[in-house]
């Protein structure tokens, strides 16, 4: 176990990708505070893994309330000490063309995507800075690499958080803290099930694999980054998509 006695925080880790997370963390010996809107979708899931169950503590956040956010992490410094791992995993799409977008849709995504990251980074920072150590992991998207048609406000807010992950990088490298993002293509979860199933075949005809991804596919991107194997990189942009942006 690469992760002993270090202490995550993975946000939006009821399902999907931010379970997956959760799960690898916690396998390398983590303990994980999963923070999520949806506490008993990740209590459901947590009684089925009695393996890493014990190092999983489901906690209530939505990343979009910065009261909720800073309390959060200060507390998670409080109970166990130290907080060396913070993956911004949660995200929400609320697709549309560029002409019929209304603000609505352009808010939530860009507050929950960027915002979101940004006031959970800073409170990270904040602990990470002083201990003199720390991984910051962003799950941005290949959308936010190369844009995607239909999801402007979604595109905005991933580009935004590479650039927000660059700048952090630079900021903290000095100080013992990386922060790198992970831009995931199509992966198999909640978030592409809601696509229509011709659109399905088309994705999959043009990624050189052939597939959509799996959660632990990326998650394992994360564990690496979260791992001493990571310990010289930073700014960094992985992309998990089966060869689709080359
Ligand atoms: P998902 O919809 O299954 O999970 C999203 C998670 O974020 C859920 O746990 C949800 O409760 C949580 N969340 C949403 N809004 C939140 C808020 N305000 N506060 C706290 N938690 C909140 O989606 P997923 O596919 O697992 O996506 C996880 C991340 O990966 C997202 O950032 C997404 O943009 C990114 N991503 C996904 C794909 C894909 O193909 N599935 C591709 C690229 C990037």
């Amino acid at each position: 176990m690469t992760l002993q006695e270090q202490v995550a925080i993975v946000t939006g880790g009821s399902r999907g990708i931010g379970r997956a997370i959760c799960q690898v963390l916690a396998r390398e010996g983590a303990t994980v505070i999963a923070a999520t809107r949806d506490l008993d979708t990740l209590r459901q899931w947590i009684r089925d893994e009695p393996a890493v169950r014990e190092r999983i503590v489901p906690t209530t956040l939505d990343v979009t309330n910065r009261t909720l956010v800073d309390r959060v992490v200060d507390e998670t410094v409080e109970r166990f000490g130290r907080l060396d791992i913070l993956v911004n995993n949660a995200g929400v799409t609320r697709d549309g063309l560029i002409m019929s977008m209304e603000d609505d849709q352009f808010d939530e995504v860009i507050n929950t995507n960027l915002r979101g990251a940004f006031w959970t980074t800073r409170a990270a920072c904040r602990h990470m800075v002083r201990a003199r150590r720390g991984r910051i992991i962003n799950i941005s998207s290949v959308s936010g690499v190369s844009g995607n048609a239909g999801q402007a406000n979604y595109s905005a807010a991933k580009a935004g958080l590479i650039g927000m992950t660059k700048a952090v990088a630079k900021e903290v490298a000095k100080r013992g803290v990386s922060c790198n993002a992970v831009a995931p293509g199509f992966i198999e979860t909640a978030m592409t099930d809601a696509l229509p199933e011709k659109l399905k075949g088309q994705v999959k005809a043009i990624v050189p694999m052939q597939r959509f991804g799996l959660p632990a596919e990326v998650a394992a991107v994360v564990a690496f980054l979260a791992g001493p194997g990571a310990s010289y990189i930073t700014g960094q942009v992985f992309l998990v998509d089966g060869g689709l942006h080359t």
